[in-house]
């Protein structure tokens, strides 16, 4: 036996015995995996699956990586957290299931976003990290402080029924930047939160992310390294392709430039809410006495065609987001205009997008129609 590695217990004898007779795991693998230290980024979707089969496998140590609070409109895919924890820090809720599951594994809460200033502390130590992100800047974070911290970073990202999973930053492999060396334009890209995402699909993607984990650290089989899979789950197809690191990628090609963690939000284009938000709001109270008082108001409804489909603001007007520059044209500079989405975030970068166009006299609804029905229609339905 390889000394280094812990040894089992008879109690971890019985539980991985499924391992334990399989051929490239054995005991030896078992133990090796006893004593792997994995650093999951995120408790969500991609984050749940992930973490369930590393802590049922045996990882010995899973860190955790969230601020978030569970909220309901979690459980749909995040199947690590219950409907009693909604409410409840996801670490707490992840841990609490995790030492169900396996209480052989050690459980190390990084309560936090994970953020130029503390990324290097938090992945050091670990042998990789399993980016279970929903956004750009944190993927080029994990990805850079992955590279530069000298262990893999086991991506995975999904969008409606859309998946990709790979592993970046492995010795010799490629890098995220070397596949996206640009960030999409911000604002152009909506979160599971706008653009809804088939409930499945994160295990499937989450599920192949902790599998590579699991060959890396039994260095077995053949890693995504230097292969990008991609999954469509409407069709049920798997395609693959490959990559290749380049050698003028400003991380890991030959003449970096990156050579420690920069602004993410900043590289990505994510704007700070500008200076007059307040200004450029309305809240639910103001419009409805507005609406009431006989003011000729345009309610543009930002979001996407089954938002609209599932509820509306009477009288509203149909202009996605997405499809913004093209409708704006057909919009009176003179009105007046309530821009309204979900939850005020798609509306706010409509208006600041129109007033970039010319039509000045356009404010965002505070909250969104999700606010609305809080505040003014309570028998309005919420999503
Ligand atoms: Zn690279």
């Amino acid at each position: 036996m390889v000394p280094e590695l812990p040894p089992l217990a008879p109690a971890e004898f019985h539980r991985y015995s499924r391992h334990l007779i399989l051929p490239h795991v054995g005991e030896a693998g078992q133990r090796r995996l006893k004593r792997a230290r994995v650093l999951v980024v995120g408790a969500g979707g991609l984050g749940s699956p992930a973490a369930l089969y590393l802590a049922a496998a045996g990882v010995g140590t899973l860190g955790l990586v969230d601020a978030d609070v569970v909220d309901v409109t979690n459980l749909q895919r995040q199947v690590l957290h219950g409907t009693a924890a909604v409410g409840r820090s996801k670490l707490d809720s992840a841990e609490a299931r995790l030492r169900d599951l396996n209480p052989h594994v050690a459980v190390e809460k990084f309560p936090e976003r994970l953020t130029s200033a503390n990324a290097l502390d938090i992945l050091r130590g670990f042998d990789l990290v399993l980016d279970g992100s929903d956004n750009f800047p944190t993927r080029y974070l994990v990805n850079d402080a992955a590279f530069l911290t000298g262990i893999p970073d086991i991506y995975g990202a999904i969008f409606q029924f859309e998946g990709q999973a790979s592993v970046f930053a492995a010795r010799g492999g490629p890098c995220y930047r070397c596949l996206y060396a640009d960030p999409p334009p911000a604002g152009l890209v909506p979160g599971c939160a706008e653009a809804g995402v088939f409930g499945a699909l994160p295990g499937v993607i989450g599920s192949l992310q902790a599998m590579e984990a699991i060959k890396l650290l039994l260095e077995i089989g053949e890693p995504l390294v230097g292969r990008l899979l991609l999954f469509d789950g409407l069709r049920m197809q798997f395609r693959e392709l490959t990559l290749q690191r380049d050698p003028s990628c400003p991380l890991c090609g030959d003449e970096p430039s990156v050579r420690s963690l920069i602004d993410y939000d900043a590289f990505c284009g994510v704007l700070p809410a500008p200076a007059d938000a307040a200004e450029l709001e309305v809240t639910p109270r103001a419009l409805r006495r507005e609406l009431d008082g006989g003011r000729p108001v345009l309610l543009l409804d930002v979001r996407e065609v089954p938002e609209w489909d599932l509820v509306r603001l009477a009288g509203a007007r149909l202009a996605p987001l997405s499809r913004l520059p093209g409708l704006a044209r057909e919009l009176d500079p003179a009105s007046d205009i309530v821009a309204y989405c979900h939850h005020g975030v798609r509306s706010m970068q409509a208006a600041t997008f129109l007033r970039s166009v010319g039509i000045h006299n356009v404010r965002s609804l505070a909250g969104g129609i999700d606010a609305w029905a809080l505040e003014i229609d309570r028998e309005m339905i919420r999503y």
